[in-house]
């Protein structure tokens, strides 16, 4: 009988798992998700500032059509890792190599007032609703504000304030409005001193408020303010926030998580129950959480599995390095190399930004989305 591997969740980290096993072998592969489409995460920064619609952000897993891959559209109710089976609105799934790549949810909720009086921008659902709330904001002050650590995607907050400044410019409202960004960070991106250096640089040159190390804890529906940490209060007229991230239920009912998070060798992706992996933001890996880790872990894990089908040499460690992008407005992009294992501390290099990264980052959109459904986009 074939080794059934089941992969639990497809984005960044499922499909490319999924990619490079269906490339290499004849397979009895299951991948599940709730959802019928992948987003990517930075879609959501198009999506609210009106860049691109959704139908153009949505990618069908209908168009995964890989030799010996099953796609199954389904919530997952339970996993059982000591006997690798899964439970499903649409079945049991029995595994000998179980993946769990379900991602990060968010608790909107823990954050009083969120949803009565703010928006999130992390959502699909967060960044159509901002389609609709952004250009009713003609004047008075924006918070894009965090709510806790970790959350995805470190720099989409300052990338949020830059593409917000840009848009109100557009709309002749910028002397009209103030935007500050209130992040729980010393400096927009940790690792990397240059790259942080750029971003504090553009938001002086734009008027953009800096608040570091804070985080925001509440909002007050009556009176329109944030509250601080520290118990500062910050009045607004727009909220854009980062909700807290948790690991979706089923992953902390399964037993996986904690202390809030998977933990795995983070050499091997592997967790305390045998043949089970998990990937990406519901790992605790000490990376961050973004697609390219995601990703890049994914490649390991598949390349485990590979090795346990063929033999040979053991094939190579993960090495907690990525490539993020980073919009800067104003069109260009700029791209932070960073790498989490090698040193004492994670370090980062930087890449000012230009209009030739701004087209690296699509290909690396639609190279992605070419590689893993099988088609290419227009
Ligand atoms: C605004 C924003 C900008 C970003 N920009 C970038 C960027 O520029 N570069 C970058 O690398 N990353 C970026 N990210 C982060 C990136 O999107 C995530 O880190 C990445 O998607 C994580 O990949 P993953 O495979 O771990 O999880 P995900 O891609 O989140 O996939 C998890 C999947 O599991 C499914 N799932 C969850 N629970 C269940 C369940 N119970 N049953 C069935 N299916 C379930 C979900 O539907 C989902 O498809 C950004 C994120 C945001 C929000």
């Amino acid at each position: 009988m074939p080794t059934r591997i089941v992969v639990l969740g497809a984005g960044f980290g499922g499909l490319e798992l999924t990619t490079i096993l269906s490339d290499a072998l004849a397979l009895d592969l299951v991948l599940i998700d709730k959802s019928d489409a992948f987003v990517f995460g930075f879609s959501k920064l198009d999506l609210m500032f009106g860049r691109s619609g959704l139908a153009q952000v949505r990618h069908p897993y209908s168009d995964v059509v890989k030799p010996g891959v099953r796609f199954v559209q389904s919530t997952v109710r339970s996993i059982d890792p000591t006997a690798r089976r899964v439970k499903t609105d649409g079945g049991t799934f029995d595994a000998d190599i179980l993946v769990v790549a379900l991602g990060a949810d968010y608790d909107i909720e823990a954050t009083p007032g969120l949803a009565q009086a703010g928006n999130e921008f992390y959502s699909v659902a967060g960044a159509e609703k901002l389609r609709e709330v952004l250009p009713r904001f003609e004047r008075g002050a924006a918070i894009v504000g965090v709510t806790s650590t970790p959350f995805k995607c470190p720099p989409a907050p300052s990338e949020v304030a830059f593409l917000l400044h840009d848009y109100l410019t557009a709309l002749g409202r910028r002397s009209a409005t103030e935007i500050s960004v209130v992040i729980p960070f010393g400096r927009p991106v940790p690792p990397s001193p240059d790259t942080s250096k750029a971003i504090l640089a553009g938001f002086k040159e734009r008027g953009i408020h800096w608040i570091p190390e804070r985080e925001v804890r509440a909002l007050d529906a009556g009176r329109k303010v944030a509250v601080l940490d520290d118990g500062t209060e910050m009045p607004y007229d727009l909220f854009l926030g980062v909700p807290v991230h948790r690991v979706p239920a089923v992953v902390e009912e399964s037993g996986l998580a904690v202390d809030g998070w998977v933990p795995v060798n983070p050499r091997t992706l592997e967790t305390q129950y045998p043949g089970v992996y998990a990937v990406g933001d519901v790992a605790l890996v000490g990376t961050p959480k973004a697609g390219v880790f995601s990703e890049r872990q994914a490649r390991v894990v598949a390349a485990e599995i590979l090795a346990g089908f063929r033999g040979g040499p053991t094939p190579a460690l993960y090495d907690g390095t990525g490539a993020c992008y980073i919009e800067f407005g104003s069109g260009v992009v700029g791209r932070v190399v960073v790498d989490f294992f090698s040193g004492p501390e994670p370090t980062g290099t930087f890449e000012e930004p230009s209009a030739a990264l701004a087209a690296d980052k699509m290909d690396f959109g639609s190279s992605r989305v070419a590689r893993w459904f099988s088609r290419s986009v227009s």
